[in-house]
């Protein structure tokens, strides 16, 4: 809809104006900076950083269903830089001139409520949040949507000439990061760092296919991990993994979007999040905290985190109920199919223990919990998703094995309504699914397929080796018609078909 067409008291907060200040704070010492600059890490004490806006306050003084109105009048403005993630403009990206946006469709993923069937399997009413209907398939692209807007920012600033953006990744950082860099064009190059044999084919080829530079290493997540830190510490690099806070404020995006999906009413509402380097959970559970403090909505919803018991830190964190006598160890992951989240040492662990402290303090009681799940329970229920109708991935069989997990601890019941993130597509794991078919996981992954779930095609052919056609060979009519008829007549014969009465 055209701006002039929108009613009046609407119309001055449409289109939103540069207003916030944005600055990095440490969440150890406090330390504030301006963003003028790329920081990653607290200059005086190496801690993580997290982004705030030093006007915050201003956006407390528009009243509640004002908000609202102007997050669901967004919905129909035909303005690119304000139809993905920037639709909530004003909580995470104040600073940033609308034309320095970048756009290529990420955000507004649909929630997909799950058929009756698995509503009474796992005993809840239950939404996917498919994060897989992002550009490069994965959530990932809320945050490469705020990082690079950003890079690109400080482009036409001219404060940058060239850029090289690099990142360590599980596979779905660098397609997104490979994506949007190649978006930007020749000014910013882009170089991955994999885990080598460790992401899965589909994952390889999105960052070749954009033309980044990949690098296969020998070793997990966290030893690539380690060296982009390196190389971000010693050469001029910009760094886009979620230690950089520019992508935790674009994540923060999936909050605002369930928030204004479920009409801004979070009561009774679980969100159940897939916990690997532990930027996603950070964001999510900022978000609504900034939701909440705005007043937007009433309610904080419970989040769960859940992580595979073969890379399961903040699970084990947590499971010390006694705060004054949690230790973080980090760990050595094993192998996953939830291989996005195989990661032993999370980056955003400071952040989680910072968040999750005030999140339970603003709700007045426990709102963050944890659970952990088993590989076979995650890929079962992936599995049991994809047969009834939605492209959860392992991750997202991972947050419904969570969820099942979490309503037999009694951490949910079913008054409640859970929305669980699948956080990427189900086709980047086909090979999960592919190695589950033929049973042939290698035995670290300690997974049996269950035959009730398992699937083949069926190779049919003419028992009459003459009636196959090939490249060379071409049959004749009458050849052509038996080929037909044999092979219908066995596949009715499989199918139990009946035949036609008219016949
Ligand atoms: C990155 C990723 C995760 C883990 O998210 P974190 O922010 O690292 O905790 C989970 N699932 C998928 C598909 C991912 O790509
Ligand atoms: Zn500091």
């Amino acid at each position: 809809m055209n701006v002039a067409n929108f009613p009046e008291k609407i119309k001055d907060y449409l289109i939103p104006k540069p207003e916030g200040k944005l600055v990095f704070r440490c969440l150890n010492c406090q330390s504030v900076y301006n963003t003028e600059k790329l920081f990653y890490t607290c200059p005086k004490c190496g801690e993580v950083l997290l982004i705030y806006d030093e006007n915050f306050s201003r956006l407390k003084k528009i009243p509640s269903a004002l908000w609202r109105d102007i997050f669901d009048y967004r919905k129909m403005l035909n303005i690119n830089s304000l139809k993905g993630i920037y639709r909530y403009y004003e909580f995470i990206g104040s600073a940033l001139p609308l034309d320095s946006i970048i756009y290529l469709g990420e955000g507004h993923t649909p929630a997909i409520e799950a058929n009756s069937y698995m509503q009474n399997l796992s005993g809840m009413r239950f939404f996917f949040k498919n994060d897989g209907q992002n550009p490069s398939a994965s959530f990932k692209d809320r945050g490469m949507a705020s990082a690079f807007s950003y890079i690109n920012f400080l482009i036409k600033k001219g404060k940058f000439k060239n850029i090289l953006a690099i990142c360590a990744s599980t596979g779905d950082t660098s397609a997104a990061a490979a994506l949007y860099a190649s978006y930007i064009g020749d000014v910013v190059k882009s170089a991955v760092l994999l885990p080598y044999k460790k992401v899965t084919p589909q994952q390889l080829l999105q960052p070749l296919g954009s033309g980044a530079k990949v690098f296969e290493i020998p070793g997990l997540f966290d030893d690539c991990m380690k060296i982009v830190e390196n190389l971000s510490k010693n050469y001029n690099v910009a760094l886009l993994n979620s230690k950089n806070a520019w992508r935790i404020l674009g994540q923060e995006s999936y909050a605002y979007e369930i928030a204004q999906e479920f009409e801004y009413n979070l009561k009774d509402k679980v969100i159940l999040i897939p916990i690997g380097n532990a930027g996603n959970i950070t964001a999510i559970m900022n978000g609504f905290i900034k939701f909440y403090e705005a007043r937007i909505i009433d309610n904080l919803p419970k989040i769960i985190g859940v992580q595979s018991e073969h890379a399961d830190p903040v699970y084990r964190y947590y499971s010390e109920a006694d705060p004054a006598k949690r230790k973080f160890i980090p760990l050595k992951a094993k192998a996953s199919v939830a291989q996005a989240a195989m990661i032993g040492n999370p980056v955003s662990m400071p952040r989680v223990i910072h968040l999750e402290t005030l999140y339970n303090k603003l709700a007045g009681k426990q709102k963050v919990f944890f659970v952990q799940t088993t590989e076979q329970e995650i890929i079962d229920w992936q599995l049991i998703a994809n047969q009834n109708g939605h492209i959860a991935c392992t991750h997202g069989g991972e947050t419904l094995a969570g969820l099942v997990k979490a309503k037999k601890e009694k951490i949910v019941n079913e008054t409640e309504t859970a929305i669980i993130d699948s956080t990427a597509h189900a086709l980047k794991f086909s090979n999960f699914t592919d190695k589950y078919f033929q049973n042939n996981f290698e035995k670290e992954f300690e997974i049996t397929p269950k035959p009730e779930l398992c699937n083949a095609p069926i190779f049919v052919k003419p028992d009459n080796d003459k009636l196959i056609p090939s490249d060379t060979k071409e049959l004749s009519e009458n050849q052509f018609e038996q080929f037909v008829n044999k092979i219908s007549d066995k596949i009715a014969a499989n199918l139990k078909l009946e035949k036609n009465v008219r016949n």
